[in-house]
């Protein structure tokens, strides 16, 4: 029993901002004097359209997304956009490339596998995905319709620290466990998609944004939730849109807006990590997984080395408010998620409590 809150760790679902919970508490019961929450709210009505496009316009600001570019607000989270990608996209050559450096990537290419070929223009697995490749390790083919890399591997720790050039090949990027963390040249991309519980909202809605270019070239069976050009001219409202999750997303931006918006989220998040990996770097118990030039600001991966003591460690961390750090069961060891909402306590609670494992178990 926790009398205050945790520090969770989680790779996501994950914590949102204490000021986003207090304020969407506050409203919950009655949004704006409209004597209704906002999930009771029908997603044409008035207040919930201007919630919508005071959304859309927060994060085409926080983004600098250009005016070719449209955003979407999706159902069906990241993994729905792995299908979307190829039916909307790859018609155009029938082919795509596809780098592999993690978990994510790889569904995202077996998807892609069931509507044409995929070409696989790096893998890291040769070393358990603890490296990124190099722009010259990218061994494209003549013909992809796109590129399709996954820019942060949540469950391995590694972060791609450039963008691939792809020259005239559209570039596809899956952002979920990043967006928002630092500040992007969105014009660089064909499509970036995130799914939203990691820096953005509760889970259930996925973010896209689109150039409008590659849109109403979905192949023929595409289903019509799936089709970017039918979600660009409905306004992502075909269907009923995951609203409170919206609202949601609204808030957790003006939250970013208040705090120096992704300049500030990006000087935030390298001091904490600095925290935890200089930490590592000096402990003679925790081992970091990443390379060190492959470190992912998000998703920090370590490993004592002896299974049996990281699970004691995750295990007694959790009975500290230290939560959800054990690794991926791909990866084992342990994992710290540390998005935009980790305080900076967060952290320092965090290594404090590995000192006093790594005293007692030296
Ligand atoms: N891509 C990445 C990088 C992820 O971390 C995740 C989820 N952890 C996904 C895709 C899948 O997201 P979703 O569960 O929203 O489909």
């Amino acid at each position: 029993m926790f009398t205050e809150r945790i520090y969770n760790f989680s790779a996501g679902p994950s914590m949102l901002p204490v000021e986003v919970l207090e304020k969407a508490a506050s409203e919950m019961l009655n949004y704006n004097g409209t004597g209704t929450s906002v999930m009771e709210m029908s997603h044409r009505s008035k207040a919930f359209l201007a919630i919508f496009e005071e959304t859309k316009e927060l994060l085409k600001n926080t983004l600098a997304v250009p005016d070719s570019h449209e955003i979407l607000f999706l159902p069906g989270g990241a993994s729905m956009q792995f299908s979307a990608i190829p039916l909307n996209l790859i018609g155009k050559t029938g082919k795509a490339d596809y780098a592999i450096t993690g978990n994510f990537s790889k569904l995202a290419a077996k998807e892609a596998k069931r509507y044409g070929e995929i070409h696989i223009a790096a893998d890291t697995e040769d070393q358990n995905h603890t490296y990124i490749p190099r722009q010259a390790d990218l061994k494209f083919s003549d013909d992809a319709s796109y590129f399709h890399y996954c820019a942060n591997n949540t469950i391995y720790g590694t972060e791609w620290d450039y963008v691939p050039e792809t020259g005239d090949v559209p570039l596809v990027c899956d952002m979920s466990s990043n967006i928002l963390s630092k500040p992007i040249d969105v014009s660089q991309y064909g499509i970036i998609y995130a799914g939203a519980q990691k820096n953005m909202a509760p889970a259930g809605l996925a973010v896209t944004i689109v150039d409008k270019a590659l849109a109403g070239g979905e192949l023929p069976y595409t289903p019509i939730m799936l089709s970017y050009q039918t979600q660009i001219d409905k306004d992502s409202m075909h269907n009923t849109p995951p609203t409170y999750n919206i609202y949601m997303l609204g808030l957790v931006l003006k939250w970013i807006e208040a705090k120096d918006g992704l300049v500030g989220m990006a000087k935030h998040n390298e001091e904490k990590a600095k925290i935890l990996y200089d930490y590592l770097d000096e402990s003679a118990l925790f081992k970091g997984c990443a390379k060190p030039e492959a470190r992912s600001l998000m998703n920090v991966t370590f490993v004592t080395g002896n299974e049996e003591l990281d699970a004691a460690f995750a295990k007694e961390a959790e009975k500290k408010g230290l939560s959800n750090l054990k690794g991926h069961r791909n990866v084992g060891g342990m994992r710290a998620s540390i998005y935009n909402a980790m305080p900076t306590e967060g952290l320092e609670a965090l290594v404090a409590f590995m000192k006093e494992f790594e005293a007692k178990h030296r």
